[in-house]
């Protein structure tokens, strides 16, 4: 098993309401299995390549190929002392997902087949519009999702400043929606910038610009303030970006914090994990929305019956065509798999990817 780790610049500078970026780093796993080589990924620090080499490999290494969850509970038991939450999970998904990638190939399946598949399609919904966009970068940002590819909703940055600029954040919200007009719908994500009664007071004036999805209006660590924010206001309240375990949906989901369940396949514990969270959200009858990593969040979508739609999120979009052959189209508003395929279909442009290696 090989773990690397790339960082790859991003085109301007970026922002959302509590955090700045230049650059996203990416390790990516080839897990060599018999005659196959299975493919992974996660967005996290580097030192998960050092977790995988020297935690997770000596432990999963020389078992069946076919049996991914035993490789994955050998993993679990393995890293007890670290903590799972954070890095550690972060670099059990990349290997898992490698792993599915593999077994799929050695059986000469789609992902999604072995995985279950329960669908045709799923949509993906264009995700970016940062607060460090002028006017112009967030209207050609825009108009590429909704004129160009035709995707049925779009998901803008507020909270700017940790909340501090919530009138620019109004404003920016009503020049989207004069931008996409009623073609698509308008979702934003606060990035947990907002106080409880702040969130509450700007959700009533994003209901009256019909604004359908509230993401981490509050920290998502605060559950009771996601649930005030959820009975207040119309837009339906997201989170779950920072599930690293199961015992994390289980208790947004307990807590009624949520109305649409968020996880990362990169970073939640990988494919088994997801349909475990979106097992524990059927049961609550909510619906799961896929964090990030679209290409690979897309095969276990696929294999999930209670799926909104995944997060076809701008960087992550760009990285994963500059790196990655055979990644998934969203034009027209919904991504398709090649069910003639094999794996996840997706195979790793080392050479592209060389100039951003950091380890
Ligand atoms: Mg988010």
């Amino acid at each position: 098993m090989r773990a690397s780790a790339y960082r790859v610049p991003t085109e301007v500078a970026e922002a959302d309401g509590t955090l700045a970026w230049s650059a996203t780093t990416i390790v990516v796993v080839q897990a060599e299995v018999g005659d196959v080589l299975g493919l992974g990924w996660t967005y996290a620090d580097g030192a998960c390549a050092a977790l995988v080499h020297d935690v997770l490999a000596p432990v999963v290494e020389g078992g069946d190929g076919l049996d991914v969850p035993a490789a994955w509970l050998a993993m679990q038991r393995a890293i007890r002392n670290l903590g799972r939450p954070g890095l550690v999970s972060c670099a059990m998904s990349a290997v898992e997902i490698a792993l599915w990638d593999a077994a799929a190939r050695l059986l000469g399946l789609p992902l999604c087949r072995l995985l279950g598949r329960v669908r045709e399609s799923v949509p993906v919904y264009g995700s970016g519009g940062f607060t460090s966009y002028d006017d112009q970068q967030l209207g050609e940002q825009l108009q590429r999702w909704v004129f160009d590819q035709e995707l049925a909703a779009v998901k803008i940055k507020i909270g700017a400043g940790w909340g501090s600029r919530a009138d620019r954040d109004l404003e920016r919200v009503d020049l989207a929606r004069e931008m996409i007009g009623s073609r698509a719908e308008l979702y934003v994500d606060a990035n947990g910038a907002y106080g409880t009664g702040q969130a509450v007071r700007i959700g009533r004036r994003l209901d009256e610009r019909e604004v359908l999805w509230f993401e981490e209006p509050v920290s998502s660590d605060d559950l009771s303030g996601l649930r005030r924010v959820r009975e207040a206001v119309g837009a339906d309240v997201a989170a779950g970006e920072y599930g690293y375990h199961l015992p994390y949906f289980a208790a947004m989901l307990e807590a009624e914090a949520v109305d649409c369940l968020q996880a990362d396949v990169t970073r939640c514990g990988g494919f088994g994990e997801w349909l475990r969270a979106a097992a524990v959200a059927a049961a609550r009858n909510r619906e799961m929305s896929s964090h990030c990593a679209q290409n690979l969040a897309a095969h276990v979508a696929m294999a999930t019956a209670n799926v909104r739609h995944l997060e076809g999120f701008h960087d992550h979009d760009r990285i994963e065509r500059m790196f990655f052959d055979g990644t998934l189209d969203p034009a027209g508003g919904e991504v398709r798999v090649d069910m003639s395929g094999t794996g996840h279909g997706m195979t790793f442009k080392e050479v592209d990817a060389e100039r951003f290696r950091v380890s």
